[in-house]
C-alpha cells in the first residue's frame, strides 16, 4: 500500500493492528476520523488513554473492574457460596445478561493451551484455590467453553480442589462442542446455568 502522508500511514499500521482489521479497513476508518470533526477523534483516543490507564482487575475475581472490588463482588444480595468459573470478562458479561445467576464469578483469565505456551500459573487458578481453601465456597460451576482447552483447565482445577468439600457442576449447554460462551443466546445460557449438571458425570473413566 502506497501512502501520500507517512503520517496516514502510521496510523493505519497501528490501526491494523487490532485483530480483524486488516490494512484496507484501517485506512477507512482512519480517513473516516479525518472526515469527522477534530473532537471526535480526541475523545477516541482520550477514552481508550483512560481505559488503559485506570482499569483495574478486581482483586477478588479478577474481573475488570474501576475499583478495588468489583460491583458484583461487594454486593451483599450475590451469594458467595457459589463461584462460576470463567474465562474472561466476556463470559462475565454473558452470563449476567442472563439473570439466572446470583453467585460470583472468579475470571481465570483464559484456558490452559500448552499449544500457546499458556500453563496453570499464567491464570488465575491458585486464588480460586484459596478461596475454596477458606471454606465459604459450597459449589463450583464451571463454565468454560466446551474445547479441549476448557475442559483441560476444569480437570486441572476440579483435581486441585477434590480434596475440599465443594460441590462441582459444568454447565449443560445446548451449543454444540467449541462454541464460545459469549455467542451463546441468552435463554440457552439461562437455561444451561439452571440445569448444570455434576462435574463428575462429564468425565470418562
Ligand atoms: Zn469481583
Amino acid at each position: 500500500m502506497e501512502f501520500s502522508s507517512k503520517l496516514l500511514e502510521r496510523a493505519v499500521n497501528e490501526m491494523s493492528q487490532l485483530p480483524g482489521i486488516g490494512k484496507r479497513t484501517a485506512l477507512r476508518l482512519v480517513l473516516h476520523m479525518l472526515r469527522q470533526p477534530k473532537e471526535q477523534t480526541l475523545a477516541l483516543t482520550e477514552a481508550l488513554q483512560t481505559m488503559r490507564n485506570d482499569i483495574k482487575l478486581c482483586k477478588s475475581c479478577h474481573n475488570i473492574s474501576d475499583v478495588d472490588v468489583c460491583d458484583i463482588c461487594s454486593n451483599p444480595n450475590r451469594n458467595e457460596a457459589i463461584i462460576c468459573v470463567v474465562e474472561d470478562v466476556r463470559d462475565v458479561m454473558a452470563i449476567e445478561n442472563t439473570s439466572s445467576f446470583k453467585g460470583l464469578y472468579h475470571v481465570l483469565g483464559g484456558k490452559i493451551s500448552p499449544m500457546d505456551g499458556v500453563g496453570p500459573h499464567d491464570l488465575n487458578i491458585e486464588s480460586l484455590v484459596e478461596k475454596v481453601k477458606l471454606g465459604k465456597v459450597k459449589e463450583l460451576i464451571f463454565a468454560l467453553s466446551s474445547t479441549m482447552e476448557g475442559d483441560t483447565t476444569n480437570f486441572y482445577i476440579y483435581r486441585k480442589i477434590q480434596e475440599y468439600n465443594v460441590l462441582t457442576s459444568t454447565i449443560a449447554r445446548g451449543i454444540s462442542v467449541g462454541d464460545e460462551l459469549e455467542y451463546a443466546d441468552e435463554i440457552t445460557l439461562g437455561r444451561s446455568i439452571i440445569n448444570r449438571i455434576p462435574f463428575e458425570a462429564t468425565l470418562k473413566s
